[in-house]
């Protein structure tokens, strides 16, 4: 059998392993197409495509951009995107920017409660200009003050802990236009996120479809056999393609495996062609 992971991310953003590294583990894993979904940055793309072409592994163009609604946070999955886009560096580079005055932030919150850290130390250690929370984290664990990224998150980091600050986010359908301009297609990321069930999830997808919506993440690291079986009949209800990915970050989520996830995901490579499909009729 042969395998997708459509959702991994790198040092070039809040993953711990090289591009050429998460290469080698889908490899391992009897992955035969990924895509490098990297937090607002694609420069992790070129070094994965270079190793896919030496393991035999076709790598997709990709992004993940968060975006706010409501109570919600909805990542996009942007696929097959032309990453040269002038207007589409513009915006990423606004989102990267946005990241560099908010982690401060988070840092003076954490020096008040004790902790010596300094943002200067956070983005040696992060090594690229799309510093996330998750970076924060592994500084915190270096430093010996949590065991863990999921301790600091839960201790500090995560919304309504004492050094969470909020961040601006674009509205969905905005993220939704700025994958489109790229020529990408658009993919709700773990849909578990959403705080809406029932009629209030269908309402949402309903309107994500109308904003441009091409598909949603259907097999995810944490989803349940049922949760799957749930989205799939979503994406089909919506005419929306069925894709997904484990979410692949290294250190920062120790349990996620590339490929795999937590050992049950198995996405079928038969998703392949069609995602293929819908992006060359873009
Ligand atoms: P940021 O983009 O800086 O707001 O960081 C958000 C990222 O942190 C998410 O995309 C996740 O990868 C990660 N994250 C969020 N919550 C947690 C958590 N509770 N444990 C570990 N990682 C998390
Ligand atoms: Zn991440
Ligand atoms: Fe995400
Ligand atoms: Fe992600």
């Amino acid at each position: 059998m042969s395998y997708l992971d459509l959702h991994l991310h790198t040092t070039h953003s809040d993953g711990s392993c090289t591009p050429s590294e998460v290469m080698h583990l889908a490899h391992a894993a009897g992955v035969t197409t990924v895509a490098i979904t990297d937090h607002d940055i694609t420069t992790g793309i070129p070094e994965a495509t270079l190793t896919g072409q030496q393991l035999g592994i076709d790598v997709i163009p990709g992004i993940e951009i968060s975006s706010s609604f409501r109570d919600s946070e909805f990542h996009l999955l942007g696929y097959f995107l032309d990453c040269r886009d002038a207007k589409l560096n513009d915006r990423l580079t606004i989102l990267r920017k946005s990241r560099h005055s908010r982690n401060p932030q988070i840092i003076e919150h954490l020096r008040a409660l004790g902790i010596e850290i300094t943002y200067d130390e956070v983005r040696a250690l992060a090594g690229t200009d799309s510093v996330g929370r998750p970076h924060i984290a592994r500084m915190l664990m270096e430093k010996r003050v949590v065991a863990s990224a999921r301790e600091a998150f839960d201790r500090f980091l995560a919304d309504g802990r004492p050094a969470y600050v909020p961040r601006h986010l674009p509205s969905p359908a905005e993220a939704i236009l700025w994958i489109k301009e790229a020529r990408g297609l658009a993919v709700l990321a773990h849909p578990t996120w959403i705080k809406a069930t029932g009629d209030a999830l269908i309402g949402l997808v309903r309107q994500l479809k109308v904003d441009g919506l091409d598909g949603i993440e259907a097999h995810y690291s944490s989803h349940t056999r049922r949760q799957t079986r749930d989205y799939l009949a979503l994406a089909r209800q919506f005419g929306l393609l069925a894709t997904g990915g484990s979410d692949f970050h290294g250190l920062t989520k120790p349990d996620i495996k590339v490929g795999i996830g937590r050992g049950t995901l198995h996405i079928p490579a038969s998703l392949a062609p069609k995602l293929k499909d819908a992006a060359a009729r873009l």
